[in-house]
């Protein structure tokens, strides 16, 4: 998406560690009405799944699952990360290794709000290692629902993430595609 390559552009920051900035848009300050268009998007690229449910999981990926969801006019989930009162025993729940703040944590859905009559697009902010997508797949499998695909606004080239799940025949659409960055260029894949 040449809107989001150029606003990359514009206003990303690379810091030590391969960690792309983006908080003036995307993951801080969110452009709303930017959000809306990778929203229609993403709704483009996945037209042809009949999708009952969109899922992310806290905090950055809220916007743009939101964005996705008004798009399908379907209801979007966010995974916490961790188990409050409301969620009560109830849950699917799968391990994330935090790319941004290096920990482990367990991420946990209520099990009111996946079941195996849904189609499940993914959803989320970045795309780096994979581990963030790898445990939202887990609970859609644990729902028994079926997996239309994986979209995401900024996936990381340099990083397995994306590939691994291309290799396990995951439709995977990314908007932008980095494939190499540093503090004086950002590339990406055509
Ligand atoms: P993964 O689980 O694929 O390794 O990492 C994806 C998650 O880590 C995303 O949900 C995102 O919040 C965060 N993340 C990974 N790389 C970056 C990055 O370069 N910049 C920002 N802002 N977040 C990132």
């Amino acid at each position: 998406m040449k809107a989001l390559e150029e606003r990359i552009l514009r206003e990303g920051t690379v810091l030590p560690g391969g960690v792309l900035k983006v908080g003036s848009f995307l993951n801080q300050q969110v452009d709303a009405d930017f959000m809306m268009e990778m929203g229609q998007e993403i709704h483009r690229l996945f037209a042809s799944e009949p999708v009952t449910k969109i899922l992310t999981v806290e905090a950055s990926g809220i916007a743009l699952a939101m964005a996705a969801a008004v798009a399908f006019h379907v209801p979007f989930v966010f995974a916490k990360k961790a188990v409050t009162s409301n969620l009560n025993g109830q849950v699917y729940s799968a391990p994330v290794h935090s790319f941004t703040h290096n920990t482990d944590c367990r991420i946990f859905i209520s099990r009111a709000f996946l079941s195996s009559d849904d189609c499940v697009l993914i959803v989320d902010d970045f795309l780096a290692n994979g581990e963030a997508i790898r445990g939202m797949t887990a609970l859609v499998e644990q729902s028994g629902a079926r997996l239309a695909g994986a979209a995401v606004a900024v996936e990381k080239g340099f990083q397995p993430g994306g590939d691994e799940l291309r290799r396990k025949g995951v439709h995977l659409e990314s908007l932008a595609l980095v494939d190499s960055m540093s503090d004086t260029e950002i590339t990406f894949r055509r």
